[in-house]
């Protein structure tokens, strides 16, 4: 440390010397051997500035007698100089030096990103690795702010090379929206699903996004969407919803005749199909889509057979059911004749449903264990069409309930 400057003149030529020496001092850093006063202020800069290689221009001047003016000079050239030296503003040069290094780094990272940020002044920000935040995390390059000397920690110096994989110029991450992604906003406009799964990255990112409250603009609530939640406290919109598209699944024997959304059947047949080649034994569709009116009178007769608290653990009210989507099917196993719903859960084909009826798009919707989400008993034979990605998803998740998989709160009970 150097002594506060003095603001009397000196009174002696030792003061004087003192003084201008102080002077050097503050204008080309602090020599090592401060302690040693006898040494000239000159002799200690030249050497020490060898040592300091930014100073290598100032080292070279001539010799000259130092004075007053020039320390003044000096100082001034340095106006910030109570810095310490590794702080003060970095030269164009150094700062290309740097940009250099970090392309160089940049290139062993393999980070084209990178190394276009290094030569641009942009900042990249990196996707996080592992991160237990929302897979909709998009990596994007965002113009740096103010990129000046002034701002040398804009500029990173390149990590070590123990750190890689640790990104090189990563900052906070930035979470993008996925409604902003014009892929995904453009498939749900165009009431493409599928489509709008794999726009936003697949639908374990899908789900991330929607459970995680990133997607406000998947509407949980259309019953036309494949990702659509009908439960005690998610009525159908309108209550009496109608799907456009139904069809009869080809090659499966109807009990009741019903019918199926036309993407559904076209997966029922499929799944029927797939059990049959393994010698699994046929599955039958016991019954499907569900019109209101007819809900009125299923619902109705349970109330009649069992009351209202029964009835509600195995029937839905109506404008409350599954079923009116077409994406429900209750199946049941079938030999020469077909069992009842409540046989199918201990047939073969049962249990190859269990296992594989993800892979055609179905997930089991009301699983034993989960009537405090659902609201109700456990009914093995009520499958639900999602579409093959979202219950890959779902089964690869472990996923119990669709209440869970989207995030959305347990329904165990009409809230009215
Ligand atoms: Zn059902």
């Amino acid at each position: 440390m150097t002594a506060p400057e003095p603001h009397a003149p000196p009174s002696t030529r030792r003061a004087a010397r003192l003084q201008r020496a102080r002077a050097l001092e503050r204008a080309f850093g602090a020599p090592r051997d401060t302690a040693d006063p006898r040494r000239s202020a000159f002799a200690r800069a030249a050497i020490d500035r060898p040592a300091t290689p930014v100073r290598v221009g100032a080292a070279a001047r001539p010799a000259a007698p130092v004075s007053r003016n020039d320390a003044k000079t000096a100082k001034l050239m340095n106006p910030s100089d109570p810095q310490p030296r590794h702080a003060r503003r970095r030269s164009p040069l150094r700062s290309g030096v740097v940009a250099g290094l970090t392309v160089v780094a940049s290139l062993v990272l393999g980070s084209t990103a990178s190394v276009t940020a290094a030569v641009t002044g942009d900042q990249v920000v990196a996707a996080p690795v592992a991160s237990a935040a929302p897979a909709m995390i998009v990596g994007r390059v965002v113009p740096k702010i103010a990129p000046t000397p002034e701002a040398p920690t804009a500029l990173p110096l390149p990590a070590p090379a123990q750190a890689i994989p640790t990104p090189l110029v990563a900052a906070a991450p930035v979470v993008v929206e996925p409604c902003a992604l014009h892929a995904f906003a453009d498939a749900l406009a165009v009431r493409d699903d599928t489509a709008a799964v794999a726009a936003i990255g697949g639908a374990e990112d899908f789900r991330r996004a929607v459970a995680g409250g990133l997607a406000p603009c998947v509407d949980l609530a259309d019953p036309a969407r494949l990702w659509t939640v009908i439960n005690k406290t998610r009525p159908l919109t309108p209550l009496d919803y109608r799907p456009s598209a139904l069809a009869m699944p080809q090659g499966v024997r109807s009990v009741e005749g019903g019918s199926l959304r036309a993407d559904a059947a076209a997966a029922l047949s499929a799944m029927v199909a797939a059990a049959a080649a393994v010698g699994v034994g046929e599955i039958a569709l016991e019954s499907g889509f569900r019109s209101h009116t007819t809900q009125e009178t299923s619902y109705g007769n349970q109330v009649s057979a069992q009351g209202v608290e029964l009835a509600d653990l195995s029937s839905a009210r109506p404008g409350f059911s599954e079923h009116q989507s077409g994406l429900a099917a209750d199946v049941v196993a079938c030999a020469d004749g077909c069992g009842t719903l409540d046989d199918l859960a201990a047939s073969a084909q049962g249990q190859w449903i269990t296992a594989h009826s993800w892979e055609f798009g179905w997930i089991t919707r009301y699983e034993d264990g989960s009537t405090p989400i659902t609201g109700y008993s456990p009914e093995p034979w009520h499958l639900r069409y999602i579409g093959p990605e979202l219950a890959k998803a779902y089964h690869d998740g472990g996923w119990h309930t669709l209440e869970q998989f989207l995030g959305l709160p347990p329904a165990p009970g009409y809230l009215g």
